[in-house]
């Protein structure tokens, strides 16, 4: 995937674009993919890197939602759970099995949770994981020996997916590109083409090169996650906002927390919220929070009291309590949620998806979640269908193999979540023996993925490669800012940089990335 080619694409003479998408998150992505596989002509703008906003940050589950059940929403559940299967098939290589827990501390919560789970097994039908079962209290502690023991009377074991967000979002973006779609990272839509009041383009700022160009279409699809509102307002100033943003926040652990392989997940804390323990790259993420906020960045960071709740509630869990100091990383992402009411309470929000078409004909998509961001596209590609006159299509993506499919296991496990693609990277290190060299001692990250990630998956900026391609920024903050000058080498090298790139690339990484180290008083 070059970004040479995707910007010749979406700046051929006279083209109109049957389908034009703003943001490269999942529902973006997942929009993408849709319309290239049908055959309609597809150009994507991401203002920053692919999965830059919300789409890197999430708990990194593929899961029906226990909590929905809980809440009554079982249509959402099932679809949800339909999801999990297809994209359990097609993405193979980012999407495994992962055992959870749910320790129960009191006599009623084995049959309560047993039950429920039961539910989660029947409406995953022929699509369905292992099943759930009950736990002995031996058994819990076997599956999670740094489980409380203290009042532990057993457990349910149940069984959802775990990925990698963001590497799906690159592979995403590949399978598009292959299938023709312009798929383009900093460029940034600063304005809507109208023609006779309908929406007919957009005015696009590449912020790489610092040019302008229009790009025409057919029809426009609004993905932008927290920012559809600053899109609306572009089209109609009048336009109400629909968004309530809630922030969740994860705290990420050495492995020796949770040492096995199994997951912790309580159904309700003590101020009614859910908490997972995931084991995911070695490591251990705990989260996460429900804060409704007002505002909303790129760039959110943890509250103190989101920091503290996820601390104590580890603490409370786990026989060994983490400390500040064992932090190796703190990420905030934030939930597009479609309001409902004032929005205050964002608990209690939908987690569904919408679809809203303005008067001028820009399409909205929002909510919803990764797991089922092949639906939402499906849905918004027929809309966009219907809005831009296009040929009606049928959907292609049920069953379509992503970008880096395979069954196969990787025999390096820094490689595994390259897919198929694992092997070319491996030609580089023939070819280069040196490659083969880590960029850091405490990251399972080697040379010659940096090379891969410039050549063949955008990477544009050091943050691009420990952020998103990598999950240096997540595994290990600090870590990560001392690899940032060897990747910072080799991106110059790639993208033909000179020093004085290099040298901003650390330092623009270097300040980002000590938003993400906890603080220790
Ligand atoms: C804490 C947390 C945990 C979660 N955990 C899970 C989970 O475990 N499983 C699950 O299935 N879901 C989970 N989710 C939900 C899931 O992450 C989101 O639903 C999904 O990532 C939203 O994707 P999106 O594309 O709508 O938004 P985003 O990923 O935010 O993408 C929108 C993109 O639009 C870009 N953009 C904005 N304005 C412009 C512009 N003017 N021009 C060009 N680009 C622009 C932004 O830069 C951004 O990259 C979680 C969410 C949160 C917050």
């Amino acid at each position: 995937m070059k970004r040479s080619i995707s910007l010749d694409r979406a700046q051929a003479a006279d083209k109109v674009f049957d389908v034009v998408i703003i943001g490269g998150g999942a529902s973006g992505l997942g929009a993408a993919v849709d319309a290239a596989a049908r055959g309609h002509s597809v150009a994507l703008f991401e203002q920053a890197d692919f999965a830059k906003g919300t789409s890197s940050r999430s708990t990194k589950l593929v899961h029906g939602g226990v909590r929905y059940l809980q809440q009554g929403n079982v249509s959402l559940v099932l679809e949800a759970l339909r999801e999990r299967g297809r994209l359990t098939q097609n993405a193979p290589h980012l999407v495994h099995s992962q055992s959870f827990v749910i320790p129960n501390y009191s006599w009623w919560e084995g049959p309560f949770y047993g039950i429920g789970m039961k539910v989660y097994d029947q409406l995953a039908g022929k699509l369905g994981l292992s099943p759930s079962r009950h736990l002995s209290k031996k058994e819990t502690v076997e599956l999670i020996p740094t489980v409380e023991q203290n009042k532990l009377v057993g457990g349910v074991v149940y069984h959802d997916g775990q990925f990698d967000d963001s590497r799906l979002a690159v592979n995403l973006a590949q399978t598009a590109e292959e299938l023709g779609a312009a798929m383009l990272n900093y460029c940034r839509c600063v304005g809507l083409v109208k023609e006779n009041d309908v929406v007919s383009g957009v005015q696009i700022h590449d912020i790489e090169n610092d040019t302008k160009f229009t790009v025409r279409a057919k029809s426009v699809i609004n993905a932008t996650g927290v920012f559809v509102d600053d899109l609306r307002k572009m089209d109609e100033p009048q336009a109400k906002g629909i968004i309530a943003v809630s922030q969740g926040i994860h705290i990420v652990l050495p492995k020796s927390f949770l040492p096995g392989n199994a997951a912790i997940m309580i159904p309700k804390t003590a101020d009614g919220r859910v908490l997972f323990a995931v084991p995911w790259h070695d490591h251990v993420i705990v989260g996460t929070t429900d804060t409704p906020l007002d505002s909303h960045s790129l760039e959110p960071r943890a509250l103190e009291e989101e920091r503290d709740f996820v601390l104590t509630h580890a603490c409370k869990y786990l026989t060994k309590d983490p400390k500040p100091e064992d932090v190796l990383s703190i990420f905030a992402g934030l939930r597009p949620l479609v309001k409902a009411g004032d929005g205050s309470d964002t608990a209690a929000l939908s987690r569904d998806h919408s679809i809203i078409v303005s008067g001028s004909g820009l399409i909205t998509l929002t909510g919803g979640k990764w797991t089922t961001y092949r639906k939402m596209a499906e849905d918004v590609i027929e809309q966009a269908e219907t809005l831009g006159g296009l040929e009606h299509k049928r959907c292609q993506t049920e069953d379509m193999q992503i970008h880096g499919w395979t069954r196969a296991a990787a025999s390096q496990a820094n490689l595994a979540s390259y897919g198929s693609d694992a092997l070319r990277i491996q030609d580089l290190i023939k070819e280069q023996p040196e490659l083969g060299e880590k960029v850091h001692a405490q990251l399972p990250y080697q040379q010659a993925e940096v090379v891969w990630h410039a050549r063949e998956e955008m990477a544009r900026t050091v943050e691009d490669v420990l952020a998103r391609r990598t999950r240096a920024l997540l595994l290990n903050a600090r870590a990560s800012i001392e690899a940032a000058p060897a990747v910072a080498k080799i991106l110059a090298k790639e993208l033909s940089r000179d020093a004085t790139w290099e040298a901003e690339q650390i330092k623009a990484y270097t300040e980002l990335a000590e938003g993400y180290i906890f603080p220790i008083d």
